[in-house]
């Protein structure tokens, strides 16, 4: 068998280059379902080792390095790549490891990607898949990263790129890329999830391929944010991954690659996933809180922009991928979140405010004794400090409304004089 497209609720099946992005019978969503026993055979264990030495372009790329788990018969004058992942795995260091609760925290930060997030892993395999089905055209709603990412990726191969904003709420360093990589860029009186709703009905209407999350291309490349953890760590599992969940695509993302090493065996465990939610855009909390009882839906209200997000669209995909995972939910407040930010930050690390609901969450998580302080814990961190420099600017000013700036580090003004630098020596943190 080749990798096909599935639906997740009818169980309709269709060619990988179908051109389609939900199911044309139910409107259920889409996986990309790959033969794991035709592909096993072809995982020799030094398979993955020996691309590190190389440097073809494909073999470089964090995402193509693991192609047989991607699109496995990509031809490879079609891929689409910027030589995206091989992100860092930070140790916290002791500091910021006392503020989560666990001894052993470790910080995946895939705001190292070429566009400052982790959706150029999803946005290289969706790309590259446009090309495949022949579009002239890619369009999205975004909260501002995957505009970023998609408006990169359709430029260096010759795309347009079409991308909506809910008016607003994007962080300055995202609508900022939009413009420069030359999206045609559009803001629209909605939130979100209105941005999405009309994107999504455009996609159907006209001749242009959709690139959020709900395209099942996009979760194939996140995926890989798992296994180069893995390959990083030699293939052994945390006890715990821990990823802020909006849209749930990383999430159903990373719920699939798990789920499908163990199934080739390249884990012996599989570790569990703790998905956290900031709690003015909660609704996968509601529904987890409730047993699955509903599918709630909120109006979502977060500084933390990227996760902004009231009716997530992978919502199925991810209670998938707690189940695969015996996984959890959490929510975190704002103040919660720019706190554990601000430790990020000051670890040298840093990342933008939806990256540190993970810390957050596992603050809380380790509070209610789900997760243990001697428990192996990796955060993913989203996306990069500068994404979103007002919100830096704001909490170190004490400026930021609702939120109180407990670590701030506030500038100082000097007469240009040697004393006075003098008088600095020692004063810090
Ligand atoms: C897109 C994004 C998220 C949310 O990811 P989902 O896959 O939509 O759940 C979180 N953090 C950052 C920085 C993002 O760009
Ligand atoms: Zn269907």
């Amino acid at each position: 068998m080749l990798s096909l497209l599935k639906c997740m609720d009818c169980g309709r099946e269709d060619a990988l280059d179908a051109r389609l992005i939900t199911c044309p019978v139910c409107g259920g969503l889409l996986d990309v379902v790959h033969d794991l026993d035709a592909l096993r055979p072809a995982l020799a264990p030094d398979l993955f080792n020996r691309r590190l030495a190389s440097w073809d372009p494909l073999d470089r790329s964090g995402v193509w390095r693991y192609r047989e788990l991607v699109h496995p018969a990509v031809d490879a004058a079609q891929v689409v790549t910027r030589g995206e992942g091989n992100t860092t795995l930070y140790p916290a260091g002791r500091r910021l490891a006392e503020y989560a609760g666990v001894a052993r925290l470790h910080l995946k930060h895939e705001g190292e990607n070429p566009t400052g997030s982790f959706k150029d892993r999803g946005m290289t395999a969706g790309v590259t898949q446009a090309r495949i089905v022949g579009a002239r055209s890619v369009i999205c709603a975004s909260t501002g990263n995957t505009s970023a990412s998609m408006a990169s990726y359709a430029a260096i191969t010759g795309l347009q790129a079409l991308v909506f904003f809910p008016v607003g709420y994007v962080a300055l360093g995202k609508i900022a890329q939009s413009l420069a990589y030359g999206a045609t860029s559009v803001q629209v009186e909605g939130d979100f999830d209105d941005t999405l709703d009309l994107v999504r009905q455009a996609a159907d209407e006209l001749p242009i391929y959709l690139l959020n999350s709900v395209n099942p291309f996009r979760l194939e490349g996140q995926k890989t944010i798992m296994i180069e953890l893995l390959h990083q760590r030699g293939w052994h599992a945390p006890d715990w991954i821990v990823v802020p969940g909006g849209n749930l695509g990383n999430s159903s993302a990373f719920g699939k690659a798990l789920h499908e090493l163990h199934a080739l065996g390249l884990i012996d465990r599989v570790p569990r996933l703790a998905i956290v939610q900031a709690e003015g855009a909660d609704p996968l909390y509601r529904s987890y809180r409730d047993g699955w009882q509903t599918r709630h839906t909120v109006r979502a209200e977060t500084l933390a922009t990227a996760i902004r997000i009231g009716n997530p669209a992978n919502y199925p995909k991810a209670i998938r991928a707690l189940a695969w995972t015996d996984g959890v939910v959490t929510e975190v407040s704002d103040q919660a979140i720019l706190d554990a930010k601000a430790q990020i930050d000051a670890a040298g690390i840093g990342c933008e405010p939806a990256s540190a609901a993970t810390v957050a969450g596992i603050r809380r998580l380790v509070d209610e004794g789900t997760i243990a302080p001697g428990d192996d814990v990796v955060a993913v961190l989203t996306g990069h400090l500068l994404k979103d420099p007002d919100a830096v600017m704001k909490y170190h000013a004490g400026t930021l409304a609702g939120v109180a700036s407990t670590y701030a580090n506030t500038m100082r003004t000097i007469q240009p004089s040697l004393d006075a630098v003098a008088a600095l020596l020692g004063d810090s943190v």
